[in-house]
Order: C-alpha cells, then sequence, then structure tokens
C-alpha cells in the first residue's frame, strides 16, 4: 500500500512509554479486543474496571431513536497545533500541544487527544462505519467531553494523511508532527447526536458528554488498510441505551 507524506516533517522518537487521557503507562497489556481479556470480560480484571460490566449508562451505543431539539449545538473552535503522534499499544493517539477546544450548553472543553477505532464504535440505525475518530476533550473540573467523527469509505482523506504516515509501528513508538489542523477534518455540517455515556475503554468511566457528528467525512480504502494493517479490530461493542435518550439538533 501506499503512503503519501503532504509537507509533514516527521521525527521519530523513541518513547519507552505510553500515555493517554485516561491510562496510566503500565496497564496497557491489562486488557484487549479479544477473549480472554476482551471487552466480555473488561469489568473482570480489575476491580477498578467494575463500571465497564455494572455501569448502566455505556458507551458506545447504537443510535436509532433521537428527540430533536433546537438546543443541542456543537460551537468548535480548534486552532492548528503541534502534536505528538503514539501507539499506545490499543490505538494511535494524536495529541496536540495546543488545538483549541468546544464550547457545550455545559461549557468550554479543551481538545485532549484524538484517537482512532476500526471499526466504528458508534452505530447509527444498526449500521456501522469502517473508521471512527473520537476527539476527546476536558474541562477546568476534569470532565469529559467527546466528539466522535464516522469515516466512510471513499476519497482519500489529504488531512488524515500526515497522521497516518507517522503511525508508530509498534506499541510504545511516537512521533512528531509539525501540524495537525482538527477543524480540517470535520464535516461542513457539525450536526450531533449528543447523549450521556462512558469511556469506551477501561475504565468505562461514566459522566461523558457524547457528541456523535451526523456528518461523516471520507478515508481511501488504502488509508483504511494503513490503520487496519496496525490495528485490525480495536472497538468496543454497543452498549445497552438503557433509561437514557438521545438528542439531536437542528
Ligand atoms: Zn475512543
Amino acid at each position: 500500500m501506499k503512503k503519501q507524506l503532504l509537507g509533514a516533517t516527521i521525527t521519530l522518537v523513541i518513547a519507552g512509554m505510553c500515555s493517554t487521557a485516561w491510562a496510566t503507562a503500565g496497564d496497557t497489556a491489562a486488557w484487549s479486543y479479544s477473549a480472554p481479556t476482551g471487552p466480555q470480560n473488561w469489568g473482570e480484571l480489575k476491580s477498578e474496571y467494575s463500571l465497564c460490566s455494572s455501569g448502566k449508562t455505556q458507551s458506545p451505543i447504537d443510535i436509532r431513536d433521537v428527540i430533536k431539539t433546537d438546543a443541542q449545538t456543537l460551537n468548535v473552535a480548534y486552532q492548528p497545533s503541534t502534536a505528538k503522534v503514539s501507539n499506545n499499544g490499543h490505538t494511535i493517539q494524536v495529541m496536540p500541544v495546543d488545538a483549541g477546544g468546544i464550547t457545550l450548553e455545559s461549557g468550554h472543553y479543551s481538545f485532549v487527544q484524538m484517537h482512532f477505532h476500526t471499526p466504528s464504535e458508534e452505530m447509527i440505525q444498526g449500521r456501522t462505519y469502517p473508521l471512527d475518530a473520537h476527539l476527546v476533550h476536558r474541562n477546568p473540573a476534569g470532565e469529559l467531553a467527546v466528539v466522535a467523527l464516522l469515516f466512510e469509505e471513499g476519497a482519500h482523506n489529504p488531512t488524515l494523511e500526515p497522521i497516518l504516515a507517522a503511525m508508530p509501528k509498534h506499541a510504545g513508538g511516537s512521533a512528531q508532527l509539525d501540524t495537525v489542523d482538527i477543524a480540517q477534518l470535520l464535516p461542513a455540517n457539525l450536526n450531533a447526536y449528543f447523549y450521556m455515556g462512558s469511556l469506551t475503554t477501561p475504565p468505562c468511566t461514566e459522566g461523558v458528554r457524547w457528541n456523535v457528528l451526523t456528518t461523516a467525512v471520507q478515508l481511501s480504502r488504502a488509508q483504511l488498510e494503513a490503520f487496519q494493517a496496525l490495528y485490525p479490530m480495536n472497538a468496543r461493542p454497543v452498549q445497552p441505551l438503557n433509561e437514557r435518550s438521545v438528542h439531536v439538533g437542528g
């Protein structure tokens, strides 16, 4: 498969440990996407992971019945930033220095990191997409808001390309990107499904504000295969909706 570098200067860095917003170094081998440490057993692997099985507001979900509202809008104010691209053993993660953030009704959330799942964790009316990106944001109180961006197979995605080209092949590896511009990844229509959910990886912490963009963007088959060459399947199955409702603006 071909990989193109579109003007991005990439410096390979050897990093001994991975880090994510919620996973601490050293626990990366404790859970996976296949038995016996797969999603069905996450809740039993560690007491800290118990919400993965006992939680009632877990993510992802299959978005089916939605309540229309005027109020839910997603205000984004992203800016280009340098970024670190790391392979943390579960996914590829992009961590900008200062990429701006989003404003929800509940306030402002700063962009922390973005990572990918294949296939998409979110389902829309029972449909799975080949890839999703989770844009993770945090407010000063430490509360999380995630924007989920769905990808469908189609045209080459030039914004994604420098990230894909920089992906370290081995867990623990990282690389530096001169610039990543999150805004360029987004569709023109920022209408989103909103619901309260959780982290989709252990410890499955709840209270996460999910904003699933209703409009998908495209990537080429070669780009999808480049990610899947590293992570063929890293998606948690959909979880019961229980008492929750999903709202959509517009
Ligand atoms: Zn995710």
